[in-house]
């Protein structure tokens, strides 16, 4: 390369280079360093090397360094120009040979990296902002108040928010790593059951609800609606659910009472459609014993019909505000047993006889065993005896003409059982349980009984809890009968002392 060419090379270079003696005064300079450190006429005029007055400190070290024969790189800095524009320059310091080895000056590249630089700052403002996002949504599914969790294929742990963890009663970090079943046991089948049913459609299901018990408050009842969503890998395969849990107690306290508000205002048409129906035959029976009065032909039998009519009516009037009366005490807390020691059979026997005219009105066939072993509860006989009348009463009812009721009772550990079975119209599954609310009536209404207003289940569950038992309805299903389960503890035996061992 001749001198000519080596000046052309110098000065196309896209990178500003100068070379300075060991004074750093300036030996040459190329034309980009020229116009970029505006540098104008015979590089020998500009004594001393005057850039980058904001570090001369650098300059001093690098030059220092350069002469004892290092290569310095600095890291890019930010220039500004006499047009005002901002120009990122690398700096590359390195010594200048003469022919013999010895150090003469240093050369200075000076290499605009702007665009570089510029494209560097906004990765990194890109990554401030994706860790800024990051946090938020940290900080949202740390502190949301719903459950939210990660769980892998096996149902382990892989993360779990506050909430959630509060729930289930762990510290966070006691989730991680461990299965459901070891953190929620009473969960567990519920949650591998629908992790069965993802892995095998890969859909996700919603608001599953359950019940369960939080720590805190300890010992309410508390609800809750869970969804289950597949997490899939690049390949489309899954890899774990993601799971969000809320509370929906309050929800179901305000669905429930509107259910009593709802059944509360049928119950009242009810009530006021049972209180009107007697009273047409009350009236009737008086106007007739008016008629009556007068007349003197008038037979003893004829006034004693009417009389029977009216007394009959009033009869079904006086229960209706009676049971009304007594479900009110009861739920008041004003009730108080009259309790004896008495056999079941007997109370039974009782309850029987009040049901004799429902049981042939219907032509119903009966079938009794009681057990041949006294069954001894302390009880109220009279309201135990309201107890069995309601359920066999109902059984004559709800059963069509000419069916069989069953009435048995037996001893099972420690407690008396007690089953009314009908062969009638059965109670729909999802009803067995509400039938005991108060007010309860199976839909339709049209399959209702006439004499009923929704009170008689109520009272009987309440006075056989009363009673510390337990009562339940079992069917199959409409047509197919129903069954009525009353367990009554039976009287305490006087237990002889256990001999010393
Ligand atoms: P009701 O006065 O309406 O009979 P209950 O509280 O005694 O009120 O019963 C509540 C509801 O339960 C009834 O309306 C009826 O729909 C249903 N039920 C009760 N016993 C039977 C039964 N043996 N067979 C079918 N349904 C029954």
């Amino acid at each position: 390369m001749n001198g000519a060419d080596l000046q052309a090379f110098i000065e196309n270079m896209p990178v500003a280079a100068a070379m300075f003696d060991c004074d750093m005064k300036y030996v040459a300079m190329s034309p980009r360093w020229r116009v970029d450190y505006e540098r104008a006429g015979d590089p020998r005029e500009n004594r001393h090397c005057e850039i980058l007055p904001e570090i001369p400190q650098r300059w001093r070290e690098a030059r220092s360094r350069v002469l004892g024969g290092e290569t310095v790189i600095s890291p890019a800095d930010r220039f500004e120009r006499a047009d005002g524009s901002i120009q990122w320059v690398r700096w590359e310091f390195m010594p200048w040979r003469a022919a013999s080895g010895e150090i003469c000056g240093v050369v200075i590249l000076a290499e605009d990296v702007t665009g570089r630089e510029l494209a560097d700052a906004a990765l990194r403002d890109e990554a401030v902002e994706m860790d800024r996002q990051r946090d938020q949504i940290e900080w949202l599914y740390e502190n949301a108040p719903i459950g939210l969790c990660h769980l892998d294929r096996d149902l382990r742990y892989l993360c779990v928010n506050r909430w959630l963890a509060e729930i289930n009663g762990l510290p966070i970090e006691a989730h991680i790593g461990r299965r459901v079943r070891e953190v929620a046991p009473a969960l567990a089948p519920g949650i591998e059951e629908s992790a069965r049913k993802i892995l095998s459609t890969g859909e996700a299901l919603r608001d599953i609800e359950f019940r369960g018990r939080a720590p805190r408050p300890p010992g309410v009842a508390r609800y809750f609606s869970l969804s289950l969503h597949p997490a899939f890998d690049s390949e489309g395969q899954i890899i774990g659910f993601n799971v969000v849990v809320h509370e929906v107690t309050e929800k179901k306290r305000i669905h429930a009472l509107c259910e009593t508000d709802r059944r509360k205002d049928e119950f009242l048409a009810t009530l006021a459609h049972e209180l009107r129906n007697p009273l047409a035959p009350i009236k009737n029976a008086v106007h007739v014993l008016r008629l009556l009065e007068d007349d003197d032909s008038a037979t003893k039998e004829k006034r004693r019909a009417a009389l029977e009519r009216a007394g009959r009516q009033v009869d079904h009037m006086a229960r209706l505000v009676d049971d009304l009366l007594e479900i009110t005490r009861i739920s008041h807390g004003k009730v108080e047993l009259r309790k004896a020691r008495t056999d079941l059979a007997a109370i039974l026997t009782q309850a029987i006889d009040l049901s004799q005219p429902q049981i042939q009105a219907g032509s119903h066939r009966l079938a009794v065993d009681l057990s041949a072993e006294p069954l001894q509860i302390d009880g109220d006989p009279v309201r135990l005896a309201q107890v069995f009348t309601n359920l066999i009463n109902n059984a004559a009812r709800y059963t069509d003409a000419g069916g069989r009721i069953e009435i048995a009772a037996a001893r099972e550990g420690e407690e008396a059982v007690v089953t009314v079975r009908d062969n009638g119209i059965g109670i729909p599954r999802q009803q067995l349980s509400s039938i005991f609310e108060m007010f309860a009536q199976v839909e339709p209404t049209c399959r209702r009984a006439p004499g009923g207003i929704g009170v008689g289940l109520a009272l009987a569950r309440s006075v056989v809890q009363l009673h510390g038992g337990r009562i339940e309805a079992r069917s199959e299903g409409l047509g197919r009968g129903s069954e009525f389960i009353v367990r009554l503890p039976l009287a305490a035996h006087v237990e002889t002392p256990a001999m010393a061992s």
